[in-house]
């Protein structure tokens, strides 16, 4: 019997079988596909304190990134830059392949071509019920990891609950012409309720993709119709990836004998969607408490429920403002996106959270509400007559005034 089968091979799942495996437990990773990394749907910028935390694989960086255009609608745009490296361009599937690597070294066993169906939680112990190269096989263990990403329905059969808002993505790998800064397109035409992007990746090579509430494919091809008619990118056959990112957390992220982790779990910043840092933020505290729980002897829920505490101490705050930003901008029309973007060149906003030491790739929540106290956006705002996590928190003092 195994101590942890983990459920796919993504960063989520290779970063905590790592250290898992590190730790000295028995491990092994169960990946549907034939090969770690093979099919991914990603565009693999990450920030800089991410970069450092996988520190000594400086060869994953395709390239470095310290600017951002931003366009409106109208095609107005607002670059955004700061001295010092704020992202690296990396290549995921060898970001992928590392990290396997990484925990295979450590002892971790990889299984490709197995497909997890089911788990069944019992007294002492956990099977997964699998497909193994297109045959049934059962795996034991005393815990299972599911970091199966996007879209798995395994964690909702135990009953954890399941994902209700999402995104959908695609993207395509192109020639580009002259592209040395990546492009981010708020557009509400071009990427329904999210945005769209071009990113120089290596060489003449560069990503483009989208996010939309639906129909990703349609709208990409709208992008590389308009991206091609002002000469950024140069036309080509190529093949077009598609994927989901959860934009809330599972409701339940523990159980007796298993942990949900990463995408699966729902761990992504809502304003982007990037998930591969939070995914390994995550693994890491999933790791520790998987600890914890094997030296005491007791993987009941009650015990792994230490994981979602944890976790929702570092990213609870943030997922929930970030979240209420991705709401209100999905709420705005086009029109109303050029006039954000006039109030925030015209005043100056975007240098003055520039120079903030709050700005983060990361983290977004302190500029977001930064942003939202300066009269002018405040104003915007109002106009939806919403609750913002402003007056959220003025409400609470005021409670705490009463109380
Ligand atoms: C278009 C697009 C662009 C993105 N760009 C970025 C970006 O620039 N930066 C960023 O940080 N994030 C980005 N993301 C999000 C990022 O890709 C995810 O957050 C990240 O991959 C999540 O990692 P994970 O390990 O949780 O899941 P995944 O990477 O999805 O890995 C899950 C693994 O589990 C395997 N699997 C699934 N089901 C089973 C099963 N039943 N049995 C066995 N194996 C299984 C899968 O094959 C896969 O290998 C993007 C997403 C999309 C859609």
């Amino acid at each position: 019997m195994y101590d942890i089968i983990v459920l796919g091979a993504g960063p989520a799942g290779s970063y905590l079988a790592h250290k898992a495996a590190r730790l000295g437990y028995n491990v092994v990773v169960l990946e549907r596909q034939a090969r770690v990394g093979g099919k991914t749907c990603c565009t693999g910028i990450i920030s800089k304190e991410c970069h450092d935390m996988l520190a000594p694989d400086r060869s994953l960086t395709l390239r470095q990134a310290s600017s951002a255009n931003l366009f409106a609608p109208s095609g107005k745009s607002v670059r955004v830059h700061r001295d010092n490296i704020q992202a690296h361009i990396i290549d995921r599937p060898a970001l992928d392949y590392t990290l396997a690597t990484k925990a295979q070294e450590e002892g971790a066993q990889y299984l490709l071509s197995v497909n997890a169906k089911d788990i069944s939680i019992g007294k002492g112990s956990v099977q997964v019920k699998a497909s193994a190269h297109d045959r049934p096989q059962a795996f034991e263990a005393r815990v299972v990891a599911i970091t199966t990403g996007f879209g798995s329905k395994l964690p909702q059969r135990l009953g954890l609950g399941d994902i209700n808002h999402f995104a959908l993505g695609a993207q395509v790998e192109v020639a580009s012409s002259g592209i040395d800064e990546v492009e981010v397109f708020l557009d509400q035409e071009l990427a329904p309720g999210f945005f769209a992007w071009l990113v120089p990746t290596s060489g003449n090579k560069a990503k483009v993709g989208l996010l939309s509430q639906h129909s990703p494919h349609v709208y990409l091809e709208i992008l590389l119709s308009k991206l091609q008619r002002q000469g950024k990118i140069i036309p080509a056959e190529a093949d077009i990836s598609h994927s989901g990112i959860p934009l809330k957390p599972l409701p339940k992220t523990y159980g007796d004998r298993v942990i949900v982790i990463g995408d699966a779990a729902g761990q992504v910043k809502p304003t982007t969607g990037g998930g591969i840092y939070y995914g390994l933020l995550c693994a890491e505290i999933a790791a520790n408490t998987l600890h914890q729980a094997f030296m005491a002897d007791d993987l009941s829920a009650k015990q792994l429920s230490r994981y979602q505490k944890e976790w929702h101490k570092r990213l609870g705050k943030e997922l929930k403002i970030d979240y209420w930003a991705r709401r209100f901008y999905e709420k705005l029309d086009n029109q109303q996106i050029d006039h954000i973007f006039h109030i925030i060149k015209s005043n100056g906003i975007h240098e003055s959270i520039l120079a903030s030491p709050d700005v983060s790739f990361d983290w977004h929540s302190n500029v977001i509400l930064d942003a939202i106290k300066h009269k002018s956006l405040q104003r915007v705002v109002q106009r939806f007559n919403i609750i913002t996590p402003l007056t959220n928190s003025a409400a609470k003092r005021h409670r705490r005034k009463d109380e």
